[in-house]
């Protein structure tokens, strides 16, 4: 290699270094300092952040978005069950007796009503209370009305009385029942089209 070569080979070795160099700046320079990300707050909390630090130096931080606990939407809840502390929107808050619930705690600790027996409630209340009837506007079989019927009797929610034809009839306990029930399965789409054959049958 003669001196010139070598001067060349030289030259272009630093170039070659000053290139690296200037990549090595700009790394620096895009050095990850601040690291958000957020996620799902844990059932029962109410949201937060943590800060870590990772590996090279560089901050975490973690931003815990409350969601609710029930249904799972972002940011909206608003109350908290006075049984298990889960936070609810105002969609999933039940109030029972001036306290809110979650639907679990609300069927757990105080009533817990069948979608069949609310729809053999809802029959009742509107003065439907023979069984064939029940059974065709809720496209229940003939068992499953006679077996609601005996639920919502042991629950205290209908009796039967009258003097000469003994009838069932809703009592104070099983309104508040259904009005509690009807948030629940009022608007499920086959709830929509029983309630309107009742209303049909029994305006
Ligand atoms: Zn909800
Ligand atoms: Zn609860």
């Amino acid at each position: 290699m003669t001196l010139e070569q070598l001067l060349k080979e030289i030259s272009r070795i630093n170039s070659r270094l000053d290139e690296i160099e200037q990549r090595l700046d700009e790394m620096q320079f895009h050095r990850v300092i601040l690291d958000e990300s957020r996620v799902v707050e844990g059932e029962g909390m109410l949201g937060g952040r943590t800060y870590l630090t990772g590996q090279t130096g560089e901050i975490q931080k973690l931003i815990r978005v409350p969601v609710c606990d029930s249904c799972g939407q972002i940011g909206r809840y608003e109350f908290i069950c006075h049984h298990c502390e889960k936070k609810l929107c105002r969609d999933c808050t039940i109030i029972y007796e001036n306290t809110t619930h979650c639907l679990d705690c609300l069927r757990r600790y105080h009533i817990d009503l069948s979608k069949k027996a609310w729809k053999v409630l809802k029959c009742i209340v509107n003065g439907v209370t023979i069984v064939s009837t029940i059974s065709r506007l809720t496209k229940m079989l003939r068992e499953e009305v006679i077996t609601s019927m005996a639920e919502l009797q042991r629950l205290g929610f209908i009796v039967k009385d009258g003097w000469i034809i003994k009838r069932y009839r809703i009592t104070e306990d099983g309104l508040v029942a259904m009005n509690l029930y009807d948030r629940i399965y009022g608007s499920d789409p086959d709830s929509y089209d029983f309630l309107m054959e009742l209303k049909d049958y029994a305006p």
